[in-house]
């Protein structure tokens, strides 16, 4: 469904983490941001980055790339200049998106729950929970007007196939929403998640046994499911980073096809 251009995010400002590939949910959500008039910056880190520079230049226009390892803290620290280095100084922001998750694939995830060792699950939980709270805490001061921090889960009421650590430290990330949409509401910053279905991305290929979870998707979901369409999960986090919800924090979208709320 088309809509008109350059309406729901015009002259916002955005920074959206976790773009390695054109399959990552954040260059989808990074296009459709764009096609809605959003200036945009995206970030990545470590040896991904020429690849995020290279995918950068498959976008509408080619936003700025900003490199952010959110457990790194000198990097953190350092994200306000690197926003004005693009954005002018003073710059503010408007909207976050966290777009961002890892769990050693060979020890945390495909069956090996009650073998997973704490030092990855740690990092699991650092990466992919911690850092919400770590991303928009470096954020805050350059949301003097508010805005709206946006991040990503994997239904974590629930356990799941192959999933294993990843749902618990998902399980960490709602609730470091909850607890973030407290103490930011005063400052008018909205914390809320979409909670996508599955959708082939790098970081889901690396899961062992993601097929068999995705399968699920084929026959319970009443609005059917494309695994390879990153466009509805775009959406939702864009409506969420827009007006349109201003007086929505802590809460958590579904976008998984109806998915959730089916017993079977
Ligand atoms: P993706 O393309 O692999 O994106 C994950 C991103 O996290 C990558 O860009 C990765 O960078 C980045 N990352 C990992 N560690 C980082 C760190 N320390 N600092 C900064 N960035 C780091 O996979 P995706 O599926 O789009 O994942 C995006 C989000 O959606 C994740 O939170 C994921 O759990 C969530 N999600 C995915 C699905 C799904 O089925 N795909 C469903 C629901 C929710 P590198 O590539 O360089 O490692």
């Amino acid at each position: 469904m088309a809509l008109d251009k350059s309406s729901l995010l015009d002259g916002k400002r955005i920074l959206v983490t976790g773009v390695t590939h054109d399959t990552s949910i954040g260059f989808g959500i990074a296009r459709f941001a764009q096609e809605q008039g959003a200036t945009v910056l995206i970030s990545n880190f470590g040896r991904a980055l020429r690849l995020t520079e290279r995918i950068a230049k498959r976008l509408p226009e080619t936003p700025p790339v900003l490199e952010l390892d959110v457990t790194d803290e000198s990097h953190l620290a350092a994200l306000p200049a690197k926003v004005a280095e693009h954005l002018g100084e003073g710059a503010t922001l408007d909207g976050v998106v966290h777009s961002i998750a890892y769990g050693n694939p060979e020890t945390l995830l495909g069956g090996k729950f009650l073998d997973g060792p704490w030092d990855d699950v740690a990092q699991a939980v650092q990466v992919s929970a911690y850092s919400l709270k770590a991303l928009a805490g470096a954020c805050r001061p350059m949301m003097t007007g508010g805005g709206s921090v946006v991040g990503l889960t994997f239904d974590a009421t629930v356990a799941w196939p192959a999933y294993d650590w990843m749902g618990v430290a998902k399980a960490a990330l709602e609730s470091t929403a909850r607890y973030l949409a407290r103490d930011l509401g005063p400052d008018r910053i909205r914390v809320n998640l979409v909670s996508a279905g599955p959708l082939r991305t790098l970081a889901a290929k690396a899961i062992p046994g993601f097929e068999e979870l995705e399968s699920l998707w084929d026959t319970r979901a009443p609005l059917g499911w494309d695994q390879t369409d990153t466009e509805p999960t775009a959406r939702a986090v864009c409506a969420l980073l827009s007006d349109l919800f201003p007086a929505t924090s802590g809460e958590i979208v579904h976008v998984d096809g109806g998915f959730h709320a089916m017993g079977a």
